[in-house]
């Protein structure tokens, strides 16, 4: 039998990295098993529907290249794959489980319903709805056929209830999970959940295992958030008589701080993105933020698995060749900003020079700075190895097109000296002749001039590189000089040496 997964989210807003992180599972899962990858809407909550939500998780998960070979437009064999379009479906199996009489009618008001749990809050107890009082309360199993029949027959709103126990029957069940291993349940104690609303949907629990039967779910890989939902989904799959799919409950990644669940508040404390791409205005994304999606993902992966061993960077198809899910930690994974930091900086040193380049000229098009004589290579080159987020990429790239616009105070008054002037005006008559076409044998120039001035070298690599970029920073000074050109840096030079009077 083949893999057969899903992702599955709710368009209620944006997609969350703990959604991510369980989609890019089930897509390792899938990949490296030579199954399928699925994605499906679970949007039968039409209350927290949200219309832009799905573009923003089929935009994400491709920006992250986690893409699902079937899905809403993709390949429908199993389709439609948005909840809201499978309403006859859920009608039909709501149908066969009412008529196997493992699931019945309910006619309870709302208001009746909080009467009962106020009167069970003062006794201090809680009202379930189960096996204990479903025979006293308006539903299909207390009422005669006909009471019922008359009821439907004047449109009297009702839920379909499951019978989740009934007297008699063994109360515990054992449930498996990959990553948490056997659990028992004690099914008394759980409530007759409802599978049909009021207004004729199916609620998340129904449709979610009557989709996994129908598109053959063979594992549910998905947040741990869902455990509590697994002896209600394994006891329908048995009333229907079907296999029900592994289960693999993937744990919640953490706060900084180790406690509690990673929210977007955290996010907005600390300055770190929590959402894949932006979302309005006001939420920023990793992709804008300067993240790259092939570091994000490496981040991710490990956060919540592990391989075994020392290794840490992990391109998709090396994670799809080691993943499994017996690997998966039990505990919570630590989202850790400074680390997922660092894994975009061993990324950013990778970046191909054609990559660099091509951000660089996007970057160039918004400043109107296209036109330059400066190589593109030669300065990509010069600053992959300083960027952390594609966002540091103008900062250390400006100086090779700007000349600056003003100098750094502090440095001016510790580097521009009395003797600077004219040690900067012997370095732009060096300049002026040079021929080299190197940075190496341009230094090596200049240096041999200084010595041989008896100038020191301290004295004058410092205020040249405050001439040429503004401050102290920046690559190696002859690296800029090369990159600009001789007449580039000798004008700022003489910029410099008009504006920095002593
Ligand atoms: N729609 C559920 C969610 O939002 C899916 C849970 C599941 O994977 O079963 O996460």
């Amino acid at each position: 039998m083949s893999v057969r997964v899903r992702f599955a989210p709710s368009p209620t807003g944006p997609l969350h990295i703990g959604g991510v992180r369980t989609a890019l599972y089930n897509y390792l899962y899938a990949k490296k098993n030579n199954g399928t990858f699925i994605l499906r809407i679970e949007d039968t909550d039409q209350e927290r529907y949200v219309k832009e939500a799905e573009n923003y998780i089929v935009n994400s998960l491709r920006w992250l290249g986690i893409e699902p070979d079937e899905g809403p437009g993709i390949v429908e064999r199993h389709g439609p794959y948005r909840q809201s379009e499978r309403k006859e479906l859920y009608i039909n199996n709501i149908k066969i489980i009412l008529s196997s009489e493992k699931a019945y009618m309910a006619f309870d008001t709302p208001d009746e319903l909080q009467a009962l749990r106020k009167e069970a809050e003062l006794r201090g107890e809680t009202f379930t709805y189960n096996w204990k009082n479903r025979q006293g309360l308006r539903n299909s199993l207390s009422l005669s056929k006909e009471a019922c029949e008359s009821l439907v027959k004047n449109k009297t709103p009702y839920v379909v209830r499951f019978k989740t126990h009934t007297s008699g029957e063994e109360e515990n069940i054992t449930l498996q999970d990959t990553v948490r291993g056997e659990i028992t349940v004690d099914k008394s104690l759980l409530d007759d959940k409802i599978l049909l609303k009021q207004d004729g949907m199916p609620t998340y629990h129904f449709a979610n295992i009557v989709d996994d039967h129908l598109m053959e779910i063979t594992h549910v890989i998905r947040g741990e958030e869902w455990l509590p939902s697994m002896p209600l989904h394994v006891l329908l799959y048995k009333a229907f008589g079907w296999v029900a799919p592994v289960f693999a409950h993937v744990p919640l990644i953490l706060k900084p701080s180790g406690k509690g669940k990673l929210s977007k508040r955290d996010g907005d404390a600390l300055g770190f993105p929590v959402f894949p791409l932006n979302w309005g205005k006001a939420t920023l994304g990793f992709k804008e933020a300067g993240y790259i999606p092939e570091a994000l993902i490496n981040y991710l992966a490990l956060l919540g698995w592990s391989p075994g061993g020392e290794k840490e960077l992990f391109t998709m198809d090396e994670l799809i060749r080691s993943f499994s899910l017996n690997n998966i930690t039990k505990s919570g994974g630590r989202f850790d900003p400074e680390r997922c930091k660092w894994f975009n900086q061993q990324y950013a040193h990778l970046l191909p020079i054609p990559e660099l380049v091509h951000l660089l000229k996007e970057v160039l098009t918004t400043k109107n700075l296209n036109e330059n004589t400066v190589s593109l290579e030669v300065v990509s080159g010069l600053i992959r190895n300083r960027i952390t987020l594609l966002t540091d990429l103008w900062d250390e790239a400006s100086l090779f097109f700007e000349a600056p616009k003003s100098y750094d105070e502090k440095a001016v008054k510790k580097q521009w000296k009395e003797e600077t002037p004219l040690i900067l005006s012997g370095v732009v008559e060096v300049l002026q002749k040079s021929e080299r076409t190197s940075a190496d044998a341009l230094g090596k120039e200049v240096k041999e001039w200084a010595e041989n001035k008896g100038v020191r070298i301290g004295a004058l690599m410092a205020p040249l590189r405050l001439a040429l970029v503004g401050s102290m920073r920046g690559p190696d000074v002859f690296e800029i000089c090369n990159a600009i050109g001789k007449k580039e840096s000798v004008a700022r030079i003489n910029t410099a040496l008009t504006k920095l009077k002593r």
